[in-house]
């Protein structure tokens, strides 16, 4: 059952039932509480929990939370739409019994992603998590399925408190041995976190900036993908505080230099075959593999409103930081938003795939993944060919820039039709909302206040 759509009184009693199971391996475990998880449309992660016992009732029921929260903003300040804001109302929080995971940072913690529905047990309109099950679906039925993986980079520092520069965990190169060398310790516990997660890293690595480092992990379906950067950036978080170490996912977290991705690795299957190779399009790319990117390269100024939703976010995406600042594409190419990767001649057909780089840590990966899907199952609705491929950086070219402001993302964003169409009237709003709220709140600001208020927030 992924995931809760509508519940009824039969799937009530399913779920209850099968939460009892849950409850009792989960107390054998040791979990005392479980913690559902949900992500605002301003990219923060909220959380209400249940002692292990209560499972059952929260499965088949949920648990209260107010829809205020898809107008709130990132320093916790509220806007409103006709649809979404004030004090009156409940949502339902029901956890995917599908997700439960053991966090092994976090003694007596299980963790589970959220769906928000009515109090009638319908649909809530603006469930991110059910938009991006919907995008999913509707692959599913054009009988494409994605294989889907968010990279996350952090910032680690030493405690402190929010208004005191961070001190950074390890200094020393990019990707330079010696940080590894100098956080051992708490790199190696992040591994066995992860394993006791049954989670597949891929890579664990130092990244560019001062304190910074990048993991990255197997690739799963659209939803599956955002349940899990939801679930590592927890793990990050309490390993980290284990290390006395904070960490910070923000767009940037030391102003002028480069930030914290969120890129978007993402191929297209068809009938168990890999759409982004094997073709005869450009670079072995089949017709459905380059009208599906061709749609994410059509509605790329309205997604950077979805993966680029802080103000912070357009600090870091700017040229010659490897963040995808070009409306363009190029294989290999990392100064471009997507950037095709093909892999290793011999094992094209399974690592072929596509990443959207201009996306950042602030953005809610459900509203990514979701909106990404919806934009290429437009390009290949409207069968849509890709431009001329960029061979070196676009910097200094023709090629576009993507929004410099939130306010010309969210420009771009009310005039893109098909993530309207895909989102509906409510999400799209609250969405637009929500941005256009924090574009206010930072107007006049210098950026070094806009790192400042935003460093520790996501
Ligand atoms: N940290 C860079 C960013 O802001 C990305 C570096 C890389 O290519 O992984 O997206
Ligand atoms: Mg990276």
């Amino acid at each position: 059952m992924p995931g809760a759509d509508t519940l009824t009184t039969e799937i009530r009693a399913e779920r209850g039932a099968r939460a009892r199971v849950v409850a009792a391996d989960l107390a054998a475990r040791g979990v005392v509480g479980v913690a559902i998880h949900w992500v605002d449309n301003a990219g923060i992660c909220r959380v209400k929990t249940v002692p292990v016992r209560q499972l059952p009732h929260a499965a088949a029921w949920g648990v209260g939370a107010s829809p205020a929260f898809d107008v709130f903003l990132a320093d916790d300040s509220m806007t409103e739409t006709p649809w979404s804001g004030g004090p009156v109302g409940d949502l339902r929080l029901v956890p995917d019994l599908d997700r439960v995971l053991v966090s092994a940072a976090q003694p007596g913690w299980a963790w589970a992603p959220g769906d928000r529905l009515r109090q009638d047990g319908t649909p809530h309109p603006l469930c991110a998590r059910r938009f991006a099950r919907r995008m999913q679906a509707a692959a599913g039925e054009r009988g494409l399925s994605l294989r889907t993986g968010f990279e996350i980079e952090w910032v680690a520092a030493h405690a402190g408190a929010d208004d005191e520069p961070p001190v950074v965990a390890a200094e020393g190169p990019a990707y330079g041995a010696r940080r590894l060398v100098e956080c051992s310790d708490y790199l190696r516990d992040l591994l066995v976190a992860f394993a006791e997660q049954d989670m597949t890293v891929l890579q664990l690595h130092p990244e560019y900036t001062p304190g910074q480092f990048e993991v990255s992990f197997a690739p799963e379906d659209a939803v599956g993908a955002a349940d899990t950067a939801m679930v590592v950036r927890h793990t990050i978080r309490a390993v980290s505080a284990r290390h006395g170490f904070r960490v910070s996912f923000a767009p940037v977290v030391l102003p002028g230099s480069v930030g914290n991705g969120g890129h978007l690795h993402l191929s297209l299957w068809q009938e168990g075959v890999n759409a982004m190779q094997g073709g005869d399009r450009v670079h072995a790319l089949t017709f459905v593999g380059e009208a599906f990117l061709a749609g994410v390269l059509d509605a790329l100024p309205a997604l950077t409103a979805v993966g680029a939703s802080s103000a912070a976010s357009f600090l870091r995406l700017v040229p010659s930081h490897w963040a995808g600042a070009f409306r363009c594409w190029g294989l290999e190419n990392r100064e471009a938003a997507v950037r095709l990767i093909t892999g290793s001649v011999g094992e094209r057909a399974a690592s072929a795939n596509a990443e959207v780089k201009c996306f950042d840590g602030a953005a809610n990966p459900y509203l990514a993944v979701g909106a990404v899907v919806a934009a290429g199952l437009d390009g290949i609705e409207r069968r849509l060919l890709l431009p001329r491929e960029t061979l070196g950086n676009p910097d200094g070219t023709d090629a576009e820039r993507l929004p410099a402001s939130l306010v010309e993302a969210a420009d771009a964003f009310d005039r893109s039709q098909a993530l309207a169409a895909a989102m509906g009237p409510e999400l799209q709003g609250a969405v637009a909302a929500v941005r256009r709220a924090e574009a206010v709140r930072f107007a006049g600001s210098t950026p070094e206040e806009v790192v400042a208020a935003t460093r520790w927030r996501y």
